[in-house]
Formats: structure tokens, sequence, C-alpha cells
């Protein structure tokens, strides 16, 4: 793994537990940003985390997507003004959206799919409306 390094100043005295949750061992080195013990378990932990980032984002598009499909619900339903105490018994995820946008009057807007939740202009809620096809 590691070379000799003769120089008492080069020894590896930093002390670290390897961050591959399978590995967990401690190991000696002299650089302060190492943070697993081989090359091998350096590979396996950044799998790891790309594997969470993957079910993280795969979480991301259910949660959206159910947005999207409440917000038909409560449009089909006439519930077009809301705000967010509403929202949240309907279980809608308010951290889950896209980039803001802005309505066509100029509002801050977020898009679930053919649906908009506009902010309302006393800004104590949102408004509902349907995504005109462009
Ligand atoms: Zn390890």
């Amino acid at each position: 793994m590691r070379s000799y390094k003769p120089f008492p100043e080069n020894l590896d005295m930093i002390t670290k537990k390897c961050a591959y949750n399978k590995c967990g061992r401690t190991f000696y080195t002299n650089n302060p940003k190492a943070n697993v013990c081989c090359d091998n378990h350096r590979s396996k932990l950044f799998r790891e985390l790309n594997k969470e980032k993957i079910e993280y984002m795969a979480k991301w598009k259910r949660v959206f997507a159910n947005n999207a499909r409440i917000l038909k619900r409560l449009y089909n339903n006439k519930f077009t003004n809301v705000n967010t105490s509403e929202l949240t018994i309907a279980d809608f995820d308010l951290s889950v959206r896209d980039a803001q946008k802005e309505s066509e009057d100029g509002r801050d807007c977020f898009q679930y799919f053919d649906y908009l939740l506009i902010k309302s202009k006393d800004n104590n809620g949102f408004e509902i409306r349907k995504a005109t096809a462009k």
C-alpha cells in the first residue's frame, strides 16, 4: 500500500478511520485529506456514494410526481387557492420542486408537469393553474 519513508518527519502520523463503511479500519497517513485506507476502498466508497445519490434522485422523482398528482387533484376539485398547511395536509412536499420560474403576471412560480404552483398576490398561499401549452 504505502512505501516506507526513512525520514521521521515523513512518517504517517495522522490516525484515520477508513470511510468505506464495510471496512472502517484504522490507518495511518500524512495526508490530512485522506479518508480511505486504500485505492480499492476509494473506488468502493465512490460507488457507494453514487448509489446513494441515485437512490436520492429516484425518491425525489417519486415525490415530484406525487406533488404533480396532488396539484391535479386539487385543481380538478376546484381547490385552486391553497395555503402551505393545506398543501401539507394534502401530502404535498414543498421542498421538492424544480427551479423557480415566473408566472405570466410576474409572480414566483413552480411547475410540476402540467400544473403550476404560483405564489398568491398577498404572499399568504398559492394559486394552482394549469400550464398553458406553448
Ligand atoms: Zn478501507
